[in-house]
């Protein structure tokens, strides 16, 4: 009897926006462990991301990587082109790239707004919307796109980085319905507390309160996130789409 190989990505191509630090970074490891070529981009540092695709190749996979502000339609697109050209193609997408500015209302300015939104919300329906086109034609792929549990939960000072993960949800339910007879799923995460750059300034009075909220009793780390990534890049995850699993130890239960 042969032995049966629960997530197998061999054959296929991801593409994880921001994956050269953090949760995208863990969650392109992943994929390239279970098989997955990787493309990767950056608008930070170059060498950080050449640093995240040597990594990644050592694992035996092929990676790419390339500078793309995923809230310019025009970089964008020229993301997918170098990826296709680079790759062959796209099956798996997953909407990694965030950023936070965070205030109170009263102080929360309208170029951070616009910023937030323009990166998490914008950025992910321009990814979707390249990969659609291809994943469509091909008959298979996968949309992942990281929201936060802010987005169930709400947050003080954060009605930006809020407004911009619910409106991953709704864009997330919205396209799984439109490509589910192809075969496209298209699911969110929603990442509780994660030990990553982004949640590194927390005062430790902050931190240890937000641990009491978590059942699990510990910090998210971005290989958590990983693992949740790679069942719904899997061929046997199939039948689900439009969800939002979320990691976060129980937080939001
Ligand atoms: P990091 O700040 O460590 O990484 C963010 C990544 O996004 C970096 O790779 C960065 O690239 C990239 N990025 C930022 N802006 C752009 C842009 N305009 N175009 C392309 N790439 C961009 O964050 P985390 O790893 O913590 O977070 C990853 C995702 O998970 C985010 O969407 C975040 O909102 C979400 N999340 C995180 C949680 C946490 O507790 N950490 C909890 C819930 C959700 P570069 O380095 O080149 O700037």
């Amino acid at each position: 009897m042969s032995e049966f190989n629960f997530a197998d990505l061999h054959g296929l191509r991801a593409l994880v926006t921001g994956g050269n630090r953090g949760i995208g970074k863990a969650i392109a490891l992943r994929l390239a462990r279970a098989g997955a070529d990787i493309m990767l981009n950056y608008v930070g540092s170059e060498d950080e991301a050449q640093a995240a695709v040597a990594e990644i190749e050592a694992l035996g996979v092929k990676a790419a990587c390339c500078y793309a502000d995923v809230s310019d339609g025009a970089q964008v697109e020229q993301l997918f082109a170098t990826m296709v050209q680079e790759l062959g193609g796209v099956d798996i997408l997953v909407n990694n790239a965030g950023i936070t500015r965070d205030a109170l209302l009263l102080r929360l300015s309208e170029e951070d707004f616009d910023a937030v939104l323009a990166t998490n919300l914008r950025g992910a329906f321009l990814c979707m919307k390249q990969a659609s086109k291809l994943m469509m034609k091909q008959r298979f792929g996968r949309i992942i796109n990281i929201s936060s549990v802010v987005a169930l939960r709400g947050n003080a000072g954060q009605v930006n980085y809020a407004a911009s993960k619910a409106g991953i949800i709704g864009m997330t339910k919205s396209l799984a319905k439109e490509l589910a007879s192809r075969k496209v799923t298209v699911n969110a995460l929603a990442p509780g507390f994660i030990e990553t750059v982004m949640t590194a300034s927390l005062p430790e009075a902050a931190r240890s309160k937000m641990l009491e909220s978590i059942p699990a009793g510990r910090i998210g780390q971005p290989e958590d996130v990983a693992a949740a990534a790679l069942f719904l890049a899997s061929k046997e995850a199939a039948y689900i789409t439009g969800q939002v699993l979320r990691v976060d130890g129980g937080m939001a239960m």
